[in-house]
């Protein structure tokens, strides 16, 4: 396919950037434990220092593929589909994405920062809010699950203002941060008692040693 052609079917979804897709585990928040194929998409321009995924950022690292191809493969592993990042927003996810993977009868989940419009058509919505380029109106009104990275003692009060965003039914979870976790995790743990709406979120597929 000649480049601009490339680009044009990426701008109206038909091509994502892909950086990796795989069956694993859902090691966080609301769904931990269960089996899901996941998508990566590359590119995010929100710059977390903390990152863990730096990789993903730059979309030209990561080769344009068909979408009808990304769901073909997707339908072979599992009726949980979680659409990852970088920052999967940043792409038309309501194109030939999501409607393929529904149309396969797939459960679909995003895990998004938010800080781009809400696109495409979504059974679980993680909305993961970041500082440095915060998230619109409409995703907080759509989230599922509110989950924020705990990296430092400030986040509690960010992740508190936060909570004030999101609809009622909304879950509250507290992620610890990494590679600081054994710091964080006392902290979490007296804030969630503290605080029982809230609820812990660990990198469960960390301590698995799976992806
Ligand atoms: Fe990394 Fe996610 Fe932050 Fe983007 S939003 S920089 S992918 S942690």
């Amino acid at each position: 396919m000649l480049e601009k052609s490339i680009s044009q079917a990426v701008e109206k979804g038909e091509m994502l950037p892909l950086m990796e897709e795989f069956y694993t585990i859902q090691g966080e928040g609301s769904h931990t434990g269960k089996a899901a194929y996941f998508i990566r998409v590359g590119g995010c321009d929100v710059g977390c220092h903390w990152c863990d995924v730096k990789e993903s950022w730059d979309p030209e690292k990561h080769p344009p593929t068909a979408v009808d191809a990304i769901v073909a493969n997707a339908a072979k592993y599992s009726k949980t589909i979680v659409v990852t990042g970088g920052e999967p927003l940043t792409w038309d996810m309501g194109g030939p994405l999501t409607t393929g993977l529904k149309s396969e009868g797939m459960q679909v989940h995003i895990e998004t920062s938010g800080a781009y419009p809400l696109s495409g058509s979504w059974d679980w919505i993680c909305l993961s809010p970041k500082k440095m380029k915060m998230p619109l109106p409409e995703v907080y009104e759509a989230a599922h699950e509110l989950k924020v990275i705990i990296f430092n003692k400030h986040d509690f009060a960010f992740a508190k203002a936060e909570a004030e965003k999101v609809s009622s039914n909304c879950k509250l979870y507290l992620q610890p941060e990494w590679s600081v976790r054994e710091k964080m995790i006392p902290l979490i743990t007296e804030f969630v008692m503290d605080n029982p709406e809230w609820h812990v979120s660990l990198q469960t597929h960390k301590y698995l040693n799976i992806p």
